[in-house]
């Protein structure tokens, strides 16, 4: 039976509320089945279709013709050596590999996940922009990578508490699929995860930070900024080039004005290169009455970049000027060292031919 618009493939978590609801009536099914599916798909989180069992054979039987509930190939885990960290390296059903990260310290559980195989953005401190763009990856398989954590989670007795979407790719040049599964995220009557435990990062795409500011979305943004003036950016952001810090500001501010919330900044610490105060003094100029948070994180080396992280002592100097100046700032520490589990460490040490 052919399912209604072109736009949900097999991948039953690529199907919005309201798509699964058009499929069901079009197989002649009442619309509480549809409630039953979502519960089944996202509070139970079920791993095949013989576990919804609230549906009648004929129907979890016909799911099973039409759609598939898994796409991602799990290949390899790894656990960091202190177990706060386990990173895991997917493949999609095309091939293309990327990874999620789980981290779980204090009370929380928060998921990493990634948006595209690869990125096109080419920061040059970035394993991942070392790799260049593969994929997009599809809104199921971005959802796919959550459940998948929350279910192994859940039979450990636990929870997911946050998401970052700091993985793999630049969210905001996927916007479509991105958005569409943090869709499916927060659906109150599925999965129904807090949209301010979910943090989007973006390397400062202006249009889509406007889109996502018109668009009244609801989770947190944070913009990877990492240096303050736009000479220096544009070394280690190439895209600055075409999306300058004075109109990113800007759209950042009309964002915090529009809806209220804060933006945290990021900002990676790179040995004598924008960790001296003539940046520290640059950055509090920049966002001066903004309502922000700035996170500091020494940068984590990567193979296709010379560069060290600032030492400690000056990564507390950086910070201490910031809070000095009235701004909110921490400094991270380093977590998954020695799994490759860092931010923008990911993926790059298991392509095929790496
Ligand atoms: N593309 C998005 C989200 C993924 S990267 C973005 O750039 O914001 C998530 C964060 O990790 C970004 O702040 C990014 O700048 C940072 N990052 C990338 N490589 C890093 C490295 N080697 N060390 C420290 N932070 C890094
Ligand atoms: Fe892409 Fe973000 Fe890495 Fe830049 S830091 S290359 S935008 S993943």
């Amino acid at each position: 039976m052919a399912l209604r618009g072109t736009n949900i493939s097999r991948h039953i978590y690529n199907a919005s509320f309201a798509e699964l609801g058009d499929t069901l009536a079009d197989w002649g099914e009442r619309q509480y089945r549809v409630l039953q599916l979502w519960h089944g798909l996202y509070r139970d989180q079920c791993a095949s279709f013989e576990e919804l069992t609230t549906l009648s054979f004929r129907l979890r039987r016909q799911l099973q013709e039409n759609f598939q509930l898994s796409s991602l190939r799990s290949t390899d885990t790894l656990s960091s050596k202190n177990k706060e960290t386990t990173k895991y390296l997917f493949v999609t059903e095309s091939g293309e590999r990327f990874e999620t990260v789980l981290m779980h310290y204090d009370k929380r559980k928060t998921a990493c996940i990634s948006t595209q195989s690869g990125c096109a953005m080419g920061c040059v401190f970035c394993a991942t922009g070392q790799m260049g763009f593969v994929q997009n990856l599809t809104s199921g398989e971005i959802v796919e990578q959550v459940i998948t954590l929350a279910r192994q989670l859940k039979q450990a007795g636990n929870k997911l508490t946050n998401i970052v979407v700091m993985g793999m790719g630049e969210p905001f040049h996927n916007y479509d699929a991105t958005m569409k599964a943090m869709d499916i995220l927060i659906h109150r009557q599925g999965f129904n995860f807090g949209a301010r435990r979910i943090t989007i990062s973006t390397v400062g795409l202006i249009p889509m930070i406007e889109r996502f500011t018109r668009e009244r979305r609801r989770n947190m943004l944070a913009v990877s900024l990492h240096a303050a003036t736009q000479d220096l950016r544009e070394k280690i952001v190439p895209i600055s080039a075409r999306y300058p810090l004075i109109p990113l500001m800007e759209a950042c501010r009309n964002y915090i004005e529009q809806s209220g919330r804060r933006i945290t900044f990021e900002w990676a610490l790179i040995n004598d290169l924008n960790d001296g105060m003539d940046q520290a003094q640059a950055l509090v100029k920049l966002v001066e009455g903004m309502l922000c948070h700035i996170n500091l994180i020494p940068l984590n080396p990567t193979a296709g970049y010379g560069m060290l992280g600032s030492p400690q002592i000056k990564a507390k100097e950086f910070r201490d000027y910031l809070i000095s100046k009235g701004l909110s700032s921490t400094l991270r520490i380093r977590r998954g060292i020695d799994i490759q589990a860092g931010c923008g460490q990911l993926a790059a040490a298991n392509q095929p031919n790496g």
